[in-house]
C-alpha cells in the first residue's frame, strides 16, 4: 500500500507541531509549512519549508502533489494579550484571511479533498457568554453573528470560504471550532501565551524570585475551559476521518473560573500564593465548551481531567524558568 502523504501548515506552532509528530507515528509522510521551525523541539516531519502563506506563489509551490489530508493551522494569532486589545486587528483579519484564500485555491486547483481548518470558540457571539455560570456555545448559536473580537470575525469567515469551497468545488472540508488548546510546547511567555501557560509560568516564576503572590488579569472570576493538546489531536483526527461536515466544537466541558486555575497551577506546585487583580484584557465573561454535537457525530467527547494536562504542563514550564537566566 502507499503512504499516505499529510500536509501540516503552522507547522512550527504549538497545535501543528503536535499535529506533525502525531501523524509521523501514524505512518504519514508529512510535509510541514511555517514561517518558522518549532521553538521547543527537532520538527518530524520528512520536508519542512520556511514560507509565508500568504504568498499565494509559495502555496501553490507547497502544495504540488496531491495529498490525502491537509491541517490548516496557521494564523495570526495570540492570547488575550494580543487578541482583545484591538492593536493587532488589521494584521490578524488580513493575514489570516489570506493565508486561507490562497490555501484553499491552490488545494483546489491540485484537487485535493480532506482539508481541516482550526476554527474557534471566539466565533460564538459575546451575548451568549455573558454569564459566566451559564454560557452558550452549542454550534448552532453561532448565527446571528456576534462575536467579540476581529479574530472571531475572520474565524467565521474563513469557516465560510471552506465550507463554499466544499459547496462549489467537491472538496471535504473538516471544521473544528477549538476551545483554549494548551499543553507542553506551547508559547509559554512573551504575550501570546494563553491563560494555562501564563498562570504556570506565573507560578513558576513566583517561586524562583521569592515573590509571594501573583497577578490576575480583573476580578478572576469570568469562566473558560481548556484542553489539553494530546485531545485535541485525537478530537481532530477522528474528526478529519468521518463523515461529519458541519463545524463543531472540540473543547473540554470542565469549566473554570480563572482564580481557581490560578489556584490549580498553585496546589501542583504546592504554593499558596495571594492572588493581586489588576486591570486587563479578559474577552467574555463566560466560556464552555459544548459537547452533544461532538459526542452524537463522533462517539467521542474529550474527558481527561484539566489537573492532569496542568500538571503535565506546569512541569515543563518550570525546567523553562528555570533555565531562564
Ligand atoms: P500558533 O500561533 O502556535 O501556531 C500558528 C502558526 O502559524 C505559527 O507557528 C505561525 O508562525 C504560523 N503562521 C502565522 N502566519 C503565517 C504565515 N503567514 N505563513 C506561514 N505560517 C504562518 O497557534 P496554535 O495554538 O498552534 O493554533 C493553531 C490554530 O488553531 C490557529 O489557527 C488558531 O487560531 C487555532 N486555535 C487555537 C486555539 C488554541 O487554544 N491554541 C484555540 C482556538 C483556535
Amino acid at each position: 500500500m502507499q503512504q499516505k502523504k499529510a500536509l501540516v501548515l503552522g507547522a512550527g506552532g504549538f497545535i501543528g507541531s503536535h499535529m506533525v509528530k502525531k501523524l509521523k507515528k501514524e505512518g504519514f509522510w508529512v510535509r510541514g509549512v511555517d514561517l518558522k521551525f518549532p521553538l521547543f523541539s527537532e520538527t518530524q516531519a520528512d520536508d519542512f519549508v520556511i514560507g509565508d502563506l500568504r504568498d499565494p506563489y509559495l502555496c501553490k509551490n507547497i502544495i504540488d502533489m496531491k495529498f490525502d489530508e491537509v491541517y490548516q493551522f496557521a494564523a495570526d494569532m495570540g492570547g488575550a494579550g494580543y487578541i482583545f486589545t484591538g492593536e493587532n486587528d488589521a494584521d490578524i483579519m488580513h493575514n489570516s484571511a489570506t493565508i486561507n484564500l490562497n490555501i484553499l485555491d491552490a488545494s483546489m486547483r491540485r484537487n485535493i479533498k480532506r482539508i481541516f481548518y482550526s476554527s474557534s470558540a471566539c466565533i460564538y457571539p459575546q451575548e451568549n457568554q455573558v454569564d459566566p455560570d451559564n454560557p452558550n456555545c452549542e454550534e448552532s448559536s453561532a448565527y446571528p453573528a456576534h462575536p467579540d473580537s476581529e479574530y472571531g470575525w475572520e474565524k467565521l469567515f474563513s469557516e465560510r470560504l471552506f465550507l463554499s469551497y466544499g459547496k462549489n468545488y467537491g472538496m471535504e472540508p473538516r471544521i473544528a471550532r477549538y476551545h483554549n488548546v494548551f499543553g507542553p510546547e506551547g508559547t509559554w511567555q512573551g504575550g501570546k501565551e494563553k491563560v494555562p501557560a501564563a498562570m504556570c509560568r506565573k507560578v513558576a516564576e513566583a517561586i524562583k524570585n521569592n515573590k509571594n503572590e501573583i497577578e490576575i488579569w480583573g476580578d478572576g472570576e469570568q469562566t473558560r475551559s481548556f484542553l489539553y493538546i494530546d485531545e485535541c489531536l485525537e478530537g481532530t483526527c477522528r474528526l478529519m476521518r468521518s463523515d461529519w461536515t458541519g463545524p463543531v466544537n472540540i473543547g473540554s466541558d470542565e469549566r473554570i473560573a480563572i482564580n481557581n486555575l490560578a489556584k490549580m497551577a498553585m496546589a501542583i506546585a504546592g504554593q499558596n500564593f495571594a492572588l493581586k487583580h489588576i486591570p486587563g484584557p479578559q474577552g467574555v465573561r463566560g466560556r464552555n465548551s459544548d459537547n452533544r454535537l461532538i459526542s452524537e457525530k463522533l462517539n467521542w467527547r474529550p474527558s481527561r481531567p484539566l489537573k492532569d494536562g496542568m500538571t503535565q504542563t506546569y512541569q515543563w514550564i518550570e525546567k523553562q524558568v528555570q533555565a531562564q537566566k
